[in-house]
């Protein structure tokens, strides 16, 4: 049981210290709406929704009044079984998975307070205590990384490979590499490009072609032997078990914000474990509170393979919320809750 004081629903933009470019866009902020839930007892939970116009079909806007449709149907004051609550979400949620995963967020941040344990403990008292995550170039230290993510599929492929080759010497060849194509290429530049690709230490190249271009995206998978992770073709449930029947992809990218709920992001892990194939949770490149949120599920969800949880300053204002990271190993913070402090 839970008795709701006060909600608040604010939008924020985030700005970025860094750019990042990829092929469809050049990332320099991020807007979201923050949703900060206060209970009659004094505890305050956060969630945070970014919508990715890419995935979902959701807007700003239209996420903004699901918020507010949530929080007009709570009688504030009133006490509310969880159970009851978990439902309200998901009726004022449905096609809006941002908002679902941001409230879902904070009820969770507060449940997990209450229990005084952090939020990964109180998903699955089986959790991680650590997590392996990966770097990206343009956006953090690479020095303290073993995996490193590069976006590619914009520069001419001449310079792609001399990238990767500078990147190979410069970290040494231990460090693996995760190229992400962002939809960049047809099938016969996509099998030119894993060719050149075979030399290097490549954990799996990311959405090569199309997200809906299935039929392609398995022919690529006959002529390499580099894995293939699919991100942008994940969006629902109803995705995954489409990839999964026709045994498209190797690695399954598994975004909160596009899929939303706890409980369907724990099926959807369950669903790629049972068809042997990899899963691997990452943000959205949403702000603090979106990807602190994205660790402990990672965490609870027990995500073995090198995570994209961005655990580096790359907003203005996030320093005080960031965990330790060593190597490449995340250790989990043992705070009460999300462990978000304003
Ligand atoms: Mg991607």
């Amino acid at each position: 049981m839970i008795r709701i004081k006060e909600i608040t629903i604010n939008p924020i933009f985030n700005k970025a210290i860094k750019r990042l470019e990829t092929t469809s866009i050049i990332h320099s902020d991020r807007s979201s709406w923050i949703i900060k839930i206060i209970t009659s007892d004094g505890f305050v939970g956060y969630g945070e929704a970014s919508p990715l116009p890419i995935f979902n079909e959701e807007t700003f806007d239209t996420v903004g009044y699901a918020l507010e449709g949530f929080k007009l149907a709570l009688n504030e004051g009133n006490n509310i079984e969880i159970d009851e609550l978990m439902i309200l979400i998901k009726a004022h949620t449905l096609d809006v998975p941002s908002a679902n995963f941001a409230i879902e967020t904070a009820v969770y941040d507060i449940l997990s307070q209450q229990k005084q344990m952090p939020l990964y403990k109180y998903l699955n008292s089986k959790a991680l205590s650590s997590l392996y995550i990966n770097g990206v170039y343009q956006l953090t230290d690479l020095n303290n990384y073993t995996t490193i993510k590069v976006k590619c599929g914009f520069r001419n492929l001449f310079d792609e490979i001399e990238l990767i080759e500078g990147l190979s010497n410069k970290y040494g060849n231990k460090t693996q590499f995760i190229i992400d194509l962002n939809q960049a290429y047809d099938l016969p530049k996509a099998i030119r490009f894993f060719k050149e690709m075979e030399k290097f230490n490549i954990t799996y190249i990311e959405q090569p072609i199309d997200r809906n271009n299935f039929e392609d995206l398995l022919e690529l998978s006959f002529h390499t032997d580099i894995p293939i992770a699919l991100d942008e073709s994940i969006n629902n449930l109803e995705s995954i078990i489409k990839l999964l029947d026709m045994n498209c992809g190797d690695v399954f990218i598994i975004k909160p914000q596009s899929i939303g709920s706890f409980s369907d992001i724990e099926k959807a892990v369950s669903m790629v474990h049972k068809a042997h194939k990899i899963p691997i949770i990452t943000t959205s490149l949403e702000g603090i509170i979106g990807r602190l949120s994205t660790m402990h599920i990672s965490s609870a969800n027990r995500i073995k393979n090198h995570c994209g949880l961005l655990m580096e300053s790359i907003y203005e204002d996030e320093d005080s919320n960031i965990p330790n990271i060593n190597n490449g190993i995340l250790d989990m913070p043992k705070k009460h809750g999300l462990g978000y402090y304003k």
